[in-house]
């Protein structure tokens, strides 16, 4: 799908895409011809290979370091894409974090940081870029929840409910944009061995006693019907899908891309 620069010309912006899932979105997005915004935590400096690794493909890429749990923060981003690029055509909100916690002992820190950054920074970026798209005609919305929007797990309070509730921003995001030519979808994958997952399984090993097979097995894939991850370029390929004329009918859905998860 990549190779055709079916988004030439196209100006994204891709939060928290420094890693895994946005850095996998930022390489196809670059690679179908759009420029990108990549963003995420550390210096421009820190981040210039990435930023250059995304440019490889020929397109322009600026990084933004703005801190998504502050509105302020989101609002400058927007600008300095404005400014870089001109109109802003799709967004896709893929920051998220994750905090694991007994709701008893579940801090109230991590609830509000969990909030901030997996569901308040997509209505931020949402609510700055709307107006424009609806006027241009065009835009794409896509929002990265997870199978934790449409099912819930033990000790993960503030993460199923942030991503239930970016499900539920999806929806009304869609209806409001329905009659302007811009689509608001969800992408709610399983599993996707990130090196944020990856790092966890030789430390869950050591606390079971298990191996890292039967951690990713046993632990990860538990529930993943298919028992094999999700890689990141089915996500990224998923959200190229969105962006295309295809996929105009397509608003207001939460795709799954889980192995089967949520079918249980
Ligand atoms: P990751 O940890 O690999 O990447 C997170 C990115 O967010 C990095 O670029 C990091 O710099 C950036 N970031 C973190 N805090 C930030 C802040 N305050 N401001 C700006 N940027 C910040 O994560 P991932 O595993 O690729 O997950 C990406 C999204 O996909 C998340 O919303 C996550 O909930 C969702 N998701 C992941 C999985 C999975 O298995 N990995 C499954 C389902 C959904």
């Amino acid at each position: 799908m990549s190779d055709t620069k079916s988004l030439a010309g196209r100006n994204v912006i891709v939060t928290g895409s420094t890693s895994g899932i946005g850095l996998g979105i930022a390489h196809a997005f670059a690679k179908a011809g759009a420029n990108i915004v990549i963003n995420g935590l550390g210096t421009a400096q820190d981040n210039e290979p990435v930023r250059a690794a995304v440019a490889a493909a020929g397109t322009e890429v600026v990084f933004s370091g703005a801190n998504m749990m502050k509105s302020e923060a989101i609002s400058a981003m927007v600008d300095q894409a404005q400014s870089s690029f001109g109109a802003i055509d799709i967004i896709v909100n893929n920051v998220g974090i994750q905090h694991v916690s007994p709701i008893e002992d579940f801090p109230e820190e991590k609830w509000d940081a969990v909030m901030a950054l997996n569901l308040t920074s997509a209505f931020h970026l949402t609510r700055f870029v709307a107006g424009a798209m609806k006027q241009r005609g065009w835009g794409r919305i896509i929002n990265i929840a997870s199978a934790h929007s449409l099912v819930a797990s033990p000790y993960k309070a503030a993460y199923v409910a942030a991503k239930h509730g970016l499900a539920g921003l999806t929806k009304v995001v869609a209806l409001e944009m329905a009659e302007y030519g811009v689509t608001c979808n969800a992408i709610s994958p399983g599993y996707v061995l990130t090196p944020l997952v990856e790092a966890q399984i030789p430390d869950t090993a050591k606390a079971r006693g298990i191996t890292e097979d039967e951690v990713k097995r046993d632990v990860l894939l538990k529930a993943q019907s298919t028992k094999k991850f999700v890689t990141v370029e089915q996500v990224a390929d998923t959200a190229l899908f969105l962006c295309s004329d295809a996929a105009a009918q397509i608003t207001g859905s939460n795709i799954s891309v889980d192995g089967g998860w949520t079918a249980h």
